[in-house]
């Protein structure tokens, strides 16, 4: 079930960078064209709960043919399925600030994009910020920040006890990740002082050639000291990052296949894989000068999720409001394990209420745009459980996707009743009484499901608290 650690060109050690280009070019041509037979024995490994190695990445992601395409998506779908079942959990972006430093090619904020309005949160603006999120019944957040000195680990840490401090009626954020520049290992400590959960930062591109023509100047441009990023704040003592590459940049299966040596890397080194992988598709932005871009279309990032769900089935999967709805509604069976709601990219957009789009505000084209009150209400008309769950992160459970994974009934004794215990307390405090009608069934459901499987005791534990929340008590994690 754990995954062996395997040679490569580089051998793996802490602050080393370890993508040899051509390497994960060879093992992708040497798994060309793979046959069916191989297709579907790599998927059943995975479905026998093991990693996959980069070599069997390759064949899934080499397996172009309409049968081996199916193959894969199902063999994701009764992954997800099976391990992970209804849950999907739920957070929302919060944009600090766009002063930036560098001229990343793709992105709103660069530098050198005259038209951006640049603005920064006052400490009263992040406030009311939390607050509007609040009140929409959001409980995990990540704080998103331009590369600009002006947001050092101080203000950074800052930013976030601000946010943990905001509480408005029943509303407090629980947890709050970061999407920030890569720091030194002493800035990393500062920020885990502040208690964050998540340290996430993409590689935008992992083929080293792509990311010099696309980041020619700022700190941004050092390739190798972004790809150790992770290195660092594992040493610093944050034992939950999150990876991610910006799809459009370089070959996309040459990126997955990075995404996975990065996963290796991280559990060579430090005995833990990434939290979870983002893999968002570039969108329209103000003044963009990206030019050669590789368009990943619809099929191939459908595949591509379910892949990375069958190579690392225990890694959180993130699915952003780039994409819309119907679209994310479809990658949630896929293996995506994780959606924003209501999100807004304007800095301040939460509490200003504007609904209008306006690329000169925001880093760059959303695609959904429903307020999370209609992302829910979606979801649980797809039967799906929303769950707004820090638990593990607060309990002081670490890794918890991969216990998620690897530990014998622990979703249905921690990830089930904790989802239940937010869903009914976001019914409670912030659903339409269709809403809240419709979920309370779905959740009434769900425990007769407990039952039936066997979990009498948790179901009636899960029941007994969720009574205590209908008579008023809040925040009662397993
Ligand atoms: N400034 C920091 C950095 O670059 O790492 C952190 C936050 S940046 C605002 C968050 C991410 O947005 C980037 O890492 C990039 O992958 C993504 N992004 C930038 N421009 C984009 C675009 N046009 N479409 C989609 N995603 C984009
Ligand atoms: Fe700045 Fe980040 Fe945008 Fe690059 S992606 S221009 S570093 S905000």
């Amino acid at each position: 079930m754990i995954f062996t650690p395997q040679q490569y060109q580089i051998p793996d050690r802490p602050h080393v960078p370890f993508i040899v280009p051509e390497e994960i070019e060879r093992i992708l041509a040497e798994n060309a064209s793979p046959a069916p037979e191989r297709v579907r024995e790599v998927v059943e490994r995975s479905l026998s709960r093991h990693r996959l190695s980069l070599a069997e990445t390759a064949v899934l992601l080499n397996a172009d043919s309409p049968e081996s395409r199916i193959q894969i998506l199902e063999g994701a779908r009764r992954l997800k399925q099976e391990i992970y079942g209804n849950r999907i959990v739920l957070f929302a972006p919060l944009y600090i600030g766009n002063r930036c430093i560098n001229n990343c090619a793709y992105c709103g904020f660069r530098k050198d994009n005259r038209n951006a309005a640049r603005r920064t949160l006052t400490d009263a603006e992040l406030v009311r910020e939390t607050e509007a999120l609040e009140d929409e019944g959001h409980k995990r957040l990540i704080l998103v920040y331009g590369e600009h000195p002006f947001y050092s680990p101080e203000y950074i840490a800052r930013t976030v006890r601000t946010v943990y401090g905001v509480k408005k009626g029943n509303g407090e954020i629980r947890r709050v990740n970061i999407n920030a520049a890569p720091l030194d290992i002493e800035g990393f400590r500062t920020v885990k002082e502040a208690g964050i959960g998540t340290y996430q930062i993409f590689q935008e591109t992992y083929h080293p050639e792509a990311y010099r023509k696309y980041h020619p100047s700022g700190r941004k441009a050092d390739y190798a000291y972004r790809l150790t990023a992770f290195d660092r704040a594992l040493e610093a003592g944050i034992d939950d990052v999150g990876v991610g590459a910006l799809l459009g940049l370089h070959d996309w299966r040459f990126e997955v296949m990075a995404l996975i040596r990065h996963t290796n890397h991280l559990e060579a080194c430090y005995g833990v894989g990434p939290h979870t992988i983002s893999f968002p598709r570039i969108k329209n932005a103000s003044d963009v000068k990206a030019d050669g871009l590789q368009v990943v279309g619809d099929e191939d990032f459908i595949r591509l999720v379910a892949v990375l769900r069958l190579a690392v089935p225990y890694t959180g999967l993130i699915l952003t409001a780039r994409e819309p709805a119907a679209l994310r509604d479809e990658l949630i069976a896929y293996g995506v394990s994780q959606i924003d709601g209501g999100t807004r990219l304007e800095i301040g957009g939460y509490s200003s209420g504007t609904e209008e789009q306006d690329l000169n505000r925001e880093q760059f084209q959303l695609n959904d745009d429903r307020p999370l009150n209609e992302v829910i209400a979606s979801l649980v008309r797809q039967g799906r459980i929303p769950s707004f769950c820090t638990a593990c992160y607060r309990k002081g459970r670490t890794g918890e996707h991969f216990m998620e994974f690897s530990v014998n009934g622990f979703i249905k004794r921690y990830c089930t009743p904790n989802a239940l215990l937010t869903f009914v307390e976001y019914l409670e405090d912030y659903a339409s009484e269709e809403i809240r009608n419709a979920g309370l069934e779905l959740a009434k459901n769900e425990l007769s499901r407990m039952k039936e499987s066997g979990d009498e005791k948790t179901a009636e534990e899960t029941e007994c608290r969720l009574e205590r929340i209908r008579r008023g008590e809040r925040d009662l994690l397993f």
